[in-house]
């Protein structure tokens, strides 16, 4: 049987290959997307689905971030994608926080954000923040979807509204183009675009063996509806010490070694707090960072604790009982944020490596596509 032939094969259905699919489609290619699982089941639908502008890295990222949720919303209204909620409130209790936030409000970055005094944000949600919470910083950029729901409604509204052609259950066992050779046979494509997550040593590996790819693991909570509605998505002092858009900032010098002195184990196991909300009042709570080329599946009850801990400090409330655990994995590297790589000329290897790819994927997608289909590509 003659292979079936696109414009375009995306490998990998997360949220990086649905955004590639999708800028694709928009510019009226014939697409296939191949897959090796029954549905999406790797960080694309384990993560908070906090689409997260406030806080990315300066330059690229964060307008990587506006990019994409600008997207985001178009989408999440073609495809029936609730929005679940909008906004960000960093709640800090340190000085040295509440320096780093004044510090970002100076920079092009505070676009749509403004600070709050604890006594504003009372008025605006009674059962928080924690007493001792000394500012906070509000965002109206940020929003959040669910993401076990939106991306396979995602992946179904390509497939309704763009035609894009889905092979699931199928792993892609070699590239040689025009054909990507599948466990189910071969597809041929003009240009193909690989979005693996964190699956280096399956195809390219040896070329991606050059740059310095492991594994992050992450630590992630459901627990029950506290009883009221979160006014946006939460985070704390110590989410801080870990978004560049904070953390390179001259201003955010003191706050590390007051982190470190006052919140050790926290930094051991890269714990930082994001709380967000369902539809149902279930909060979504992590998370916690260790990087292995293979981690452990296990969850840690004594990583977890420490998540719980800086809930109840941020918050000022005991946490509602768990409902459910989980891990996830996203792919790192320390060199670089997202790896766009081109090991053929009709070929792109695309991987997100600081765990910001729901936030950014629109734009890398789109980025991806204009880098095989423009400027005479391929290269
Ligand atoms: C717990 C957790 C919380 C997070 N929170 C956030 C957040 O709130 N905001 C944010 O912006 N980011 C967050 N992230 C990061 C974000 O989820 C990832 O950056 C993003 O999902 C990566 O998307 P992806 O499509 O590259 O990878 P994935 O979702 O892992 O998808 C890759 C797909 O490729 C397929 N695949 C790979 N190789 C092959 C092959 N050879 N053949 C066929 N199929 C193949 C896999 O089956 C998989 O379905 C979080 C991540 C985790 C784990």
């Amino acid at each position: 049987m003659p292979a079936e032939h696109f414009d375009l094969a995306v490998v990998g259905a997360g949220i990086v290959g649905l955004a590639t699919a999708l800028a694709g489609a928009r510019r009226g290619l014939s697409v296939i997307v191949i897959d090796r699982d029954a549905q999406a089941n790797g960080a694309s639908v384990r993560n908070f689905g906090f689409i997260t502008v406030t806080g990315q890295e300066r330059g690229a990222m964060w307008r990587r971030a506006r990019r994409s949720s600008e997207v985001w919303r178009e989408v999440a209204d073609a495809a029936d994608i609730p929005i679940v909620h909008s906004g960000l409130w960093m709640m800090v209790r340190r000085p040295e926080s509440l320096a780093v936030l004044e510090a970002f409000m100076a920079t092009e970055m505070a676009e749509g954000c403004r600070m709050l005094t604890p006594a504003q944000a009372r008025s605006r949600c009674p059962q928080l923040p924690a007493p001792d919470t000394l500012g906070v910083l509000e965002s109206s950029i940020d929003l959040r979807v669910e993401s076990r729901e939106a991306i396979p409604r995602l992946a179904a509204w390509l497939a309704e509204a763009h035609g894009v052609a889905f092979r699931r259950e199928t792993a892609v066992r070699a590239i040689e183009p025009p054909l990507v050779h599948t466990s189910r046979g071969a597809v041929r494509a003009e240009r193909i675009a690989v979005c693996p997550g964190d699956d280096f040593n399956s195809l390219y590996a040896d070329r991606l063996r050059a740059y310095p790819l492991t594994r992050c693991k992450l630590q992630m909570l459901r627990l029950a509806d506290p009883g009221f509605r979160l006014p946006a998505a939460l985070m704390s002092d110590l989410g801080l010490s870990r978004y560049r858009g904070y953390c390179e900032l001259e201003a955010a010098a003191p706050l590390r070694p007051r982190l470190a002195a006052g919140q050790a184990e926290h930094l051991q196991h890269g714990v930082h707090l994001i709380v967000v909300q369902s539809a149902d009042g279930t909060l979504v709570v992590g998370d916690s960072h260790h990087y292995a080329a293979t981690p452990d599946p296990f969850s840690h009850e004594a990583v977890d604790a420490l998540i719980l801990e800086e809930f109840t400090a941020a918050l000022g409330i005991k946490p509602p009982p768990a409902i459910e655990r989980w891990i996830g994995t996203y792919a790192s590297a320390a060199d670089r944020p997202v790896l766009i790589d081109a090991p053929e000329p009709s070929v792109r290897v695309a991987i997100v490596t600081c765990g910001a790819g729901a936030s950014t994927g629109f734009a890398i997608g789109e980025e991806v596509i204009a880098s095989l289909f423009e400027n005479g590509a391929p290269a």
